[in-house]
């Protein structure tokens, strides 16, 4: 039995959902029950999933907001210190500070962050709803001004495309994989791959963005590949894993890497292994070491932001 095979023959003995973002190595979908973005994964979480355990393959804050929604479900992550440098920008410490500076200003976060950083926040978003939710947020605090954070060109993405000022907080946050992207990147990629068309993700600096001929979320870029045909194929500019998911549910089509080095290290910590060793734990003294567990105050606080993008969203 190779690894593959132990997990599947051990998930079906046990009362476990396995879920899996995208960018985690292409091994792991394949033995996932369902494979998707942070939110989304969130969502089934909540809605889809009549299991007692989730196991989470992704990094810590999405298993984080998976147990913001689901306080009753036990969700276990493969490798707890699979953090995110992005969600490390912007702190609830720093949003308070942000706060006081401009008072009755709203503050809009990316999902990309921490519980606690949920927790001081006044709304969500995503990448695909961040336009919608900054120009509701503002319309509802009757301003034309709203501190968006971490990531500094999803911010930009959407002071570009509204009539809001929107002030970044803090002001540097970026993901480094998808600001690595340049407009050389673009490019190179072009003149390689003069018939292919450049799908980018808005978390990649403004001069990539203005370069793509489309850009969108992972599941957004993944839609595109689905529904347009496009014979000369396709430049992805995101973290590999969505590419190496593309060609695995489209062989028939040309998927080409804008740079090679945008590898989310942290989302690569989730090997089979690991998410092998965390089935085995189900159940027995060993399970409490991959548990994430947001506390009930924090999660209470948090879900306050999550609520409110859904509501006008
Ligand atoms: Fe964080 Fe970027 Fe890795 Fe996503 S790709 S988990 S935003 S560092």
């Amino acid at each position: 039995m190779d690894i593959s095979e132990k997990i599947l023959a051990l998930k079906s003995e046990k009362p476990v959902t396995i879920l899996a973002h995208y960018y985690t190595p292409l091994g792991v979908h394949k033995i996932a029950d369902r494979i998707g973005d942070s939110l989304g994964l969130s969502k089934i979480a909540k809605n889809e999933v009549d299991t007692d355990y989730i196991v989470f393959a992704g990094v810590l804050f999405m298993a984080e907001t998976a147990s913001i929604l689901n306080q009753s479900k036990k969700i276990l992550s493969p490798d707890k210190t699979a953090g995110c440098p992005l969600a490390s920008f912007l702190t609830g410490k720093k949003i308070e500070e942000y706060k006081l500076k401009y008072p009755g200003i709203p503050v809009a976060v990316y999902v990309n962050t921490t519980a606690e950083t949920k927790a001081h926040a006044d709304v969500c978003c995503t990448s695909s709803n961040s336009i919608e939710i900054t120009q509701k947020i503002a319309e509802e605090w009757n301003t034309d001004t709203v501190l968006f954070g971490p990531d500094k060109n999803l911010a930009s993405y959407v002071r570009n495309r509204t009539s809001l000022k929107i002030i970044s907080i803090p002001g540097n946050g970026n993901c480094p994989r998808h600001n690595l992207f340049s407009k050389q990147d673009v490019e190179k990629a072009k003149k390689d791959h003069p018939d292919a068309v450049v799908l980018v993700h808005p978390e990649s600096p403004p001069e990539v963005q203005e370069m793509a001929d489309f850009i969108g979320s992972t599941a957004g870029m993944l839609n595109y590949s689905y529904e347009h045909e496009n014979e000369g194929g396709y430049i992805i500019g995101t973290e590999v894993g969505l590419m190496e998911h593309m060609k695995w549910k489209s062989p028939q089509k040309l998927f080409f890497p804008l740079n090679t080095n945008a590898l989310c290290e942290n989302m690569k910590k989730i090997t089979l292994e690991k998410v092998l060793n965390v089935l085995k734990s189900i159940g027995t003294s060993e399970e409490k070491q991959y548990e994430v567990k947001v506390p009930k105050p924090i999660a209470e606080k948090a879900l306050i932001s999550i609520n409110k993008m859904i509501e006008i969203s």
